[in-house]
């Protein structure tokens, strides 16, 4: 269970987050819906530890994340999977795929098993991995990018904004990935513009404006609000 409970966050004068509480059972897969600039990012960024959080809790199995050090972070099972994705272009996809593993690098093993089922949930890969991942197409980069944050073997996984800037089929596929991640266990907490597709695949969501939560729900309490439908699914 990964619980935030009042998490504040300030950046200079400016408060991005203002007391947020959210959680994620395990298992659940839970949507983050809001407008750019919402604070998405920032509870993300938080989680992982990126983030200083001025006051509130963060709590991921029953231990306190506030305070901890990302690499500790990661190394509990909580991976961030970074909005724009955050390749190293000018490296093949194999070395950023061991660059999620680096928490885990002393079980050989463990990492060759895990870098296998990456490479099941998406072959392409396997096929390109000695290209540089700039050379990738967007999807194929997106990819990359979950498949970095499998290989530190999350338990709970925090994706943002997975399927930005990628042509609708692959949309689509990315939305089939990580159901198939999170039906395989993972817990999932997803931020995403495409909200529709989004809440299709959700156990619960929660509506995010100016650092509040303004809204909370399960997916078809959501998918049958006015609010959310006029505003974020413009229907
Ligand atoms: P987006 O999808 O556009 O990233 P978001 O919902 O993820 O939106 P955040 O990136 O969390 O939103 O940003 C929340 C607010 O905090 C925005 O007003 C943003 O401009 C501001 N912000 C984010 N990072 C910083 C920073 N490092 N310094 C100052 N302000 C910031």
């Amino acid at each position: 269970m990964l619980q935030l409970d009042k998490v504040s966050v300030n950046y200079g004068s400016f408060r991005a987050l203002d007391n947020v509480s959210i959680h994620a059972k395990q298992g659940e897969l839970v949507v983050l819906l809001g407008a750019n600039g919402a604070g998405k990012s920032s509870i993300f960024l938080t989680i992982s530890g990126l983030n200083k959080a001025a006051s509130g809790s963060i709590k991921f199995g029953g231990k306190e994340l506030v305070g901890m050090k990302p690499s500790q972070i990661v190394h509990d099972g909580v991976v961030h999977c970074p909005e724009g994705r955050k390749l190293f272009p000018g490296m093949s996809v194999m070395k950023n795929l061991m660059l999620g593993a680096y928490v885990h690098r002393k079980d050989k093993e463990g990492v060759q098993r895990t870098l296998e089922e990456v490479f099941e949930l998406f072959p392409i890969l396997r096929e390109k991995r000695d290209v540089n991942a700039g050379a990738l197409s967007g999807g194929q980069q997106q990819m990359v990018a979950i498949g970095r944050a499998l290989m530190g073997r999350p338990k709970a996984l925090l994706l943002d904004e997975p399927s930005l800037g990628l042509a609708p089929l692959v949309v689509k596929q990315m939305f089939e990935v990580i159901e198939k991640i999170n039906r395989a266990g993972t817990t999932v907490l997803l931020a995403e513009q495409n909200a529709f597709a989004a809440l299709k695949i959700a156990s619960r969501a929660y509506v995010i404006e100016n650092g509040h939560i303004v809204m909370e729900g399960t997916r078809d309490e959501l998918l049958n609000n006015e609010q959310v439908r006029k505003a974020y699914i413009g229907a």
